[in-house]
């Protein structure tokens, strides 16, 4: 199990063990925190039929690793939508039997993207959900599901992980350098850390945040900042943190009118980014960083 996510293991085993799980359970935090993991672990452990589960080796257990286990039940959440067919057919699996004598598990991830009738059918499951049936919900954004649906599920929160534990873990997972910003870059999910760690993304971005902070010491040129920014992926995230995290804090003395005034133009510019269609985006963004630089001296 990743380190991060013994504690919530080992209380969910505690309630597992003395019957006490509730039989709609919600993980909720950011991507890359580890929910399908943790998810997984409670579906084996719900499903093995040794003593001390998830064993690994019972008939529940290898049924289930070969993905053929007839009482594990994943809905699918590929799509942009999760609809009402999909819950009709959670329902009816949650009424039937168990194949193998002990419970049945379903895993819906990405709750967030249930339809409004989807979320509707669901709570009347959620409501009396038969003894040996486990929904396990997932989502990364809880506060946008409706308090109804909140309200029939235990909630588990997985927090952010910024610790010198995590760091270390994420050292020892790759043979990259890890950039110190990278976990609360990716907000604390060191899963994606990991990703962007993999990939080169979180070089690039060192890379990236380090020619904007020459820019604002006066060390490069504007013309060469948009350039470089010009190619990153994600240049309101990555601008956004910047200001947060790494220009604002420094200018903590500022007037108060003037610090607004450097969240409304960054607003503007996001809201421009995606508003006006066919933006001269390399005008627009040395305007941005002209004002920003302006307001900032
Ligand atoms: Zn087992």
């Amino acid at each position: 199990m990743l380190p991060w996510l013994t504690r919530y293991q080992q209380q969910l085993n505690t309630l597992l063990t003395t019957g006490q799980l509730a039989h709609g359970l919600l993980l909720a935090g950011p991507e890359g925190i580890g929910k399908h993991q943790l998810a997984n672990w409670l579906a084996a452990a719900l499903l093995c039929t040794a003593q001390t589960v998830p064993c690994g080796q019972c008939k529940s257990c290898l049924l289930r690793q070969a993905g053929s286990h007839a009482d594990l039940l994943i809905i699918d959440s590929s799509g942009t939508s999760i609809g009402v067919d999909a819950i009709r057919q959670l329902s009816q699996f949650m009424a039937g039997r168990a194949q193998q004598q002990r419970n049945k598990v379903v895993l819906l991830p990405d709750v967030e993207k249930l339809t409004e009738a989807a979320a509707n059918a669901l709570l009347k499951t959620l409501e009396e959900p038969p003894q040996d049936s486990f929904l396990i919900l997932q989502t990364k954004a809880s506060n946008s599901l409706a308090p109804t649906l909140l309200s029939r599920c235990q909630h588990w929160s997985l927090a952010a992980e910024y610790g010198d534990d995590t760091q270390g873990w994420l050292a020892q997972q790759s043979n990259r350098a890890v950039p110190d910003f990278l976990l609360h870059y990716c907000a604390g999910a060191p899963l994606k850390a990991l990703t962007m760690l993999e990939s080169g993304e979180a070089d690039q971005l060192e890379l990236l945040l380090n020619h904007l902070a020459a820019f604002f010491n006066d060390t490069q040129s504007l013309s060469q900042t948009v350039k470089q920014l010009e190619q990153a992926t994600a240049v309101t995230t990555l601008l956004g943190w910047f200001l947060r995290r790494r220009l604002l804090p420094q200018l903590a003395d500022m007037a108060p009118a003037r610090i607004l005034a450097i969240h409304q133009l960054y607003s503007r510019w996001c809201r421009d980014e995606i508003q006006i269609l066919g933006q001269n985006k390399q005008l627009a963004l040395s305007a941005f960083l002209t004002e920003l630089k302006r307001l900032q001296g």
